[in-house]
């Protein structure tokens, strides 16, 4: 099964963020929409091995510059799903700087249940310092929350992906500040994710005490979620959930799930372990050739459907690449965090290109939430269980009876 599935439908961009890994949504390449031929071809390739999708995300660059491309996907989807090529429905969902959005990108949006991922990174004054448009360079903080107000009237359900930066230390914003902020609106998860650049760019994190700091935020972000929870209210913060799923989860030699219940098909149809990997080569799972046998236009959508099976794509490269595992990692080893530590190689990536290794901002913030978590974790459940207990008429869970103890 895969747990996501991201398609890039426009490696462009409308804006200039200052820390984007994907320089300005080109990876590196150039201006791109997407190839619905090849992208296409990927998708079947894909389904063919692994026919229970959970999410497919449309990413970008921006997602939405290509509002056909997303509806030709959803469509193709939820075909596959009627064939019985894929085994359940997946959820949709895109990632959006939300500053495009016409009454037909609603439509879309409506009729395919496609939730939508804002990217915001907190008040007017550091948003649009780090946000703003290509060339204009004016700000575009006004225009997402007019679009979120629509988005609201629509009864589209979204999340906030905030990236924390220098500049919020800077300014004393602290976590807590942008959970709080974000909780003016109705998102249904808040991530805020310190920002991915090499290790020399301003905009990181760069002495000891930078870091100290925003894992001290970060912590005390945790602790807020969790004292708002033990008091029977639920702060939708990310990094909480992450945490909690951590615990619960199988231990992994693996970092994370890039290549293998992971998968990406950039706009030209490569696919890639990750979306953060386009582009770069290495990284690459597949490049599918023999499309010349995929029909064109018209004939595509119940070809797709029925035929699929039969279509002769060959996988020209598969599984070339060798991800690093924790046992391939000295300090990983020996580290007693190790069970259940996740880290995402795009980042290590990122901060040391070629060699992907785990950064120490990352082991303090994992080592430290852990402890935090098993140390208060018990406690908070139970307080919200005496809430939810007081509150339920006795005797009676759900409109059934209760077992007797
Ligand atoms: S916390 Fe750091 S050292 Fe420990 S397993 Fe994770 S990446 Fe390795
Ligand atoms: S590289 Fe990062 S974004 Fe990609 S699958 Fe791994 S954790 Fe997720």
């Amino acid at each position: 099964m895969l747990g996501r599935l991201t398609i890039n439908t426009s490696q462009s961009c409308n804006l200039d963020c200052s820390y984007c890994y994907a320089g300005g949504g080109y990876y590196g390449g150039k201006s791109l929409l997407m190839d619905d031929r090849q992208v296409l071809a990927s998708l079947m390739q894909i389904v063919q091995k692994h026919n229970d999708i959970r999410l497919v995300q449309f990413i970008g660059g921006e997602p939405l510059l290509n509002l056909p491309a997303i509806r030709t996907l959803c469509k193709k989807v939820n075909n596959l799903v009627t064939t019985g090529a894929l085994k359940n429905q997946p959820r949709f969902g895109v990632v959006t700087n939300l500053t495009i959005l016409t009454e037909k990108h609603l439509e879309v949006l409506r009729e395919f249940e496609i939730t939508v991922t804002v990217s915001i990174d907190g008040p007017d004054y550091i948003h649009d310092k780090q946000r703003p448009k290509k060339k204009a360079l004016t700000g575009t903080h006004a225009i997402i929350l007019k679009n979120l107000a629509r988005l609201e009237r629509a009864g589209i359900s979204y999340d906030f992906e905030a990236t924390y930066t220098r500049l919020h230390l800077q300014n004393n914003v602290t976590f807590v500040d942008l959970l709080e902020y974000f909780s003016k609106w109705k998102p249904n998860r808040i991530d805020i994710t310190p920002v991915s650049v090499s290790e020399k760019s301003e905009l990181g994190f760069c002495s000891e005490d930078e870091q100290r700091l925003v894992v001290t935020y970060q912590l005390d972000a945790l602790n807020y979620a969790l004292d708002h929870l033990s008091q029977g209210h639920v702060v939708p913060y990310g990094y909480l959930r992450e945490v909690i799923g951590l615990l619960r989860s199988e231990s992994s030699d693996r970092y994370c799930p890039a290549g293998e219940s992971n998968l990406a098909i950039a706009s030209n149809g490569e696919v890639y372990g990750c979306h953060m990997f386009t582009n770069k080569k290495q990284y690459r799972v597949e490049k599918f050739t023999n499309i010349q046998s995929f029909p064109k236009s018209q004939a595509t959508r119940s070809y797709f459907g029925r035929k699929f099976k039969a279509i002769p794509i060959e996988a020209e490269n598969p599984t070339a690449i060798t991800f690093p595992t924790k046992s391939m990692v000295p300090r990983c080893n020996q580290c007693w965090a190790r069970q259940w530590c996740r880290a995402c190689l795009g980042n290590m990536e990122i901060r040391s290109p070629g060699k992907p290794v785990p950064f120490s901002l990352h082991c303090e913030l994992t080592k430290h939430s852990l402890e935090l978590l098993l140390q208060r974790l018990p406690f908070v459940i139970d307080g919200f269980s005496a809430i939810i207990d007081a509150e339920k008429p006795p005797g009676r869970v759900g409109g059934k009876r209760d077992y007797p103890r």
